[in-house]
């Protein structure tokens, strides 16, 4: 919040006189970098104002569908750059929506959005990529990049004073009547600092506006400039022209538009500054008529999971910006950015009608089964692509896979996963199942927070042992949908720390080279003895397929949750899960277990013995990356243990 630093002993009318503010101390923060402002890109900053200009315009637009007298006799919605070499000004004016007192103190005041403070250590650590600006809600603030102080004279639609909003971009900025303000909308006049005069030259500020903001839709006049594809010369003509194409970009045809036009949109609509990965531009006919525009972005953004962050696809209704938090698409595509102008929508339908309406309904499910189908094509042409938008998105979609049932084994197709035998690379669950062991009936796969985790789960060594392909979920969502989706082409999700393994079934590349198994008499005893000792804190203790290096581990039961997730849920909300008791496995072939085998069998239970079945416990515990149940008692048996070790040495 900014706050108010000035005495205000004239309460009655506070607002007439000029009054200072400080700048909440992030923006501050960003306004000393700003003002620094080494960066080589600085020229963005009249991107962002008429960015900032567009936005006002489509908002005036909206509000007017039910305050028509809003537009007044000024319907002609536009932006103007006015450059003024001589008092070295630049202003950037436009007659939307206007700012009242309070708009302008506190969205030019303070940072609405999250992921700043991420934004400015960038800029501080590597000088460069103040680009990304707009992509943080804070534009405007790069105007003070090339500025010593910036003036804004605003006046909002149906309010009738006006205000100026002043500051040099130290600690504060001032806020008074301003009579002069324009009759609607918003004036912007920066005072070009002395390292920045370069931009005080009206071929500079056509061509960035011509290289950033061809596509904004309203027109972008300059005074005394040629016209746009106008020949170069004629600069004695002082009317102001239009200087952008000044249509919807969407609405062109796409043999129209160039790649650069495309990225260029696709910043403005999504923030975004990376190259899209796949721009998807069509009109649908038929039932519904709509046009659609809309990017599948490279590289994650900050905040896609951010549950506050700002929706990024934004509804038109012939050409009318409506809003862009209709939920036009599942939120397993969130990620895509851009633009939907529907034809047949009724204009003055509310926000909040939105979300019943029939055709809103009838768009979202064939955009989505449009992206779908983009992305399976994607997948088909080209693996090596594809992989990067699966590596940034994938654990966003792989939501689709317990929220979306109708398109759960579309999505399953798209799904890519890290597998024990894929390396780096990312493998398909249609790869998998041609690839597996004869006589393997299940898809297994190992759940864990990171891949290194999941790679040390002693549980996977029988299946490594056997060349079995085991899938690697490391997204949190993975332990969602895992326990929802059955199967793919017939093969159940099997985890490899659940029930039993059934390795032995399998046939594979270590059969006949193993240490050979303990005796099953004496292992018999073993299993009675160790059930024995632990009691009820173990559900069973059994015989491991899956083990070959490790002498024991633990496991769910077949019906229970897999162990990780049980974990997970148990971290979110203690008290709704009550922790089942874990199936003890012991491997036969470990010489640990054989040694106890023998004494089981030719001694019976003995306290030494069951001492040892509970070390044997908490070292599956341990290997899990748990902790030992009872420190004080494990303490106890481990130094009875050594004792007797060293005991058993001096005899
Ligand atoms: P963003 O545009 O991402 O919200 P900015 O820092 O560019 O962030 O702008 C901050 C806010 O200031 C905008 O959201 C808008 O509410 C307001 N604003 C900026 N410029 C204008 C303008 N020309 N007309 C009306 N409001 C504006
Ligand atoms: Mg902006």
């Amino acid at each position: 919040m900014a706050t108010k630093s000035t005495k205000t002993a004239d309460k009655a009318n506070s607002n007439d006189a000029p009054r200072d503010y400080e700048f909440q101390a992030e923006v501050s923060k960003l306004l000393r970098l700003m003002v620094q402002s080494v960066y080589s890109e600085t020229e963005v900053f009249l991107r962002e104002l008429i960015s900032n200009a567009a936005d006002a315009c489509d908002k005036l637009r909206y509000a007017a569908i039910t305050n028509p007298e809003y537009l007044g006799d000024d319907a002609d919605l536009k932006i103007a750059v006015t450059l003024d070499a001589d008092a070295k000004t630049i202003t950037v004016s436009d007659n939307g929506i206007g700012m009242s007192h309070d708009e302008l103190v506190e969205n030019l005041g303070t940072i609405a959005r999250s992921g700043t403070e991420a934004f400015m250590q960038q800029l501080e650590d590597k000088n460069s990529d103040v680009q990304q600006i707009g992509q943080f809600g804070v534009g405007f603030y790069s105007a003070f990049m090339v500025s010593d102080s910036v003036e804004v004279a605003s006046r909002r639609a149906g309010e009738a004073d006006g205000w100026k909003w002043s500051s040099d971009g130290g600690g504060s900025f001032t806020v008074e009547p301003d009579a002069d303000a324009p009759a609607r909308g918003t004036t912007i006049t920066l005072h070009i600092g002395e390292n920045s005069e370069e931009f005080l030259a009206a071929q500079r500020l056509q061509s960035i506006v011509r290289t950033y903001s061809d596509h904004i839709s309203f027109p972008i006049e300059m005074a005394g400039a040629p016209a746009a594809g106008g020949d170069e010369e004629d600069g004695d003509e002082d009317g102001p022209q239009v200087i952008n194409t000044a249509n919807a970009l969407w609405t062109r045809s796409r043999s129209d538009i160039d790649e650069a036009q495309y990225k260029e949109f696709y910043s403005h609509v999504g923030g975004l500054f990376d190259d899209p990965a796949i721009t998807l531009h069509y009109r649908a006919e038929g039932r519904h008529e709509y046009t659609v525009l809309v990017f599948v972005p490279s590289q994650r953004p900050f905040d896609l999971f951010d549950p506050d962050r700002k929706g990024r696809l934004k509804l038109y209704v012939k050409r009318v910006f409506i809003t862009d938090d209709a939920d036009i698409l599942p939120g397993y595509l969130r990620f895509v950015r851009g633009v939907i102008d529907s034809e047949d929508m009724p204009l003055n339908i509310s926000r909040e009608m939105l979300q019943n309406n029939p055709i809103v309904a009838a768009i979202k499910k064939a955009v989505t089964n449009r992206i779908l189908s983009e992305l399976e094509t994607a997948s088909k042409k080209d693996a090596e692509g594809f992989a990067k938008i699966w590596d940034a998105f994938g654990g966003v979609i792989k939501e689709g896979l317990y929220e979306d049932f109708e398109r759960r084994d579309q999505l399953l197709a798209l799904a890519r996963f890290k597998t024990t035998a894929s390396g780096d690379d990312l493998r398909s669950l249609a790869d998998y199942v041609a690839d597996m062991k004869e006589s393997q009936t299940a898809i297994f796969y190992v759940t864990g927070e990171t891949r290194a985790k999941a790679v040390a789960s002693p549980q996977l060594e029988g299946f490594r042992a056997k060349g079995v392909e085991v899938l690697m979920l490391t997204d949190p969502v993975d332990n969602f949908w895992i326990t929802n989706v059955l199967g793919f082409d017939g093969k159940p999700f099997k985890s490899v720390t659940q029930g039993a393994a059934e390795l032995e079934t399998i046939a594979g590349s270590d059969d006949g080279e193993t240490e050979e198994a303990a005796d099953a008499g004496e292992f018999g005893a073993l299993l009675a003895v160790v059930k024995q000792a632990l009691g009820d804190a173990v559900s069973d203790v059994r015989k491991s397929d899956r083990l070959t290096d490790s002498a024991v581990c633990i496991v769910a039961e077949s019906g229970g949750l897999d162990r990780n997730l049980e974990k997970l849920l148990a971290a979110h909300k203690p008290d709704a899960v009550e922790r089942q008791a874990p199936v003890l496995e012991l491997n036969p072939r470990h010489a640990t277990i054989k040694a106890l085998a023998r004494s089981a069998k030719s001694s019976g239970t003995s306290p030494e013995l069951e001492d040892a079945a509970h070390l044997l416990l908490d070292q599956a515990y341990v290997l899990e990356g748990e902790a030992v149940r009872d420190p004080a008692a494990f303490a106890g048996r481990l130094s009875r243990f050594v004792a007797q070790g060293f005991a058993a040495g001096d005899e």
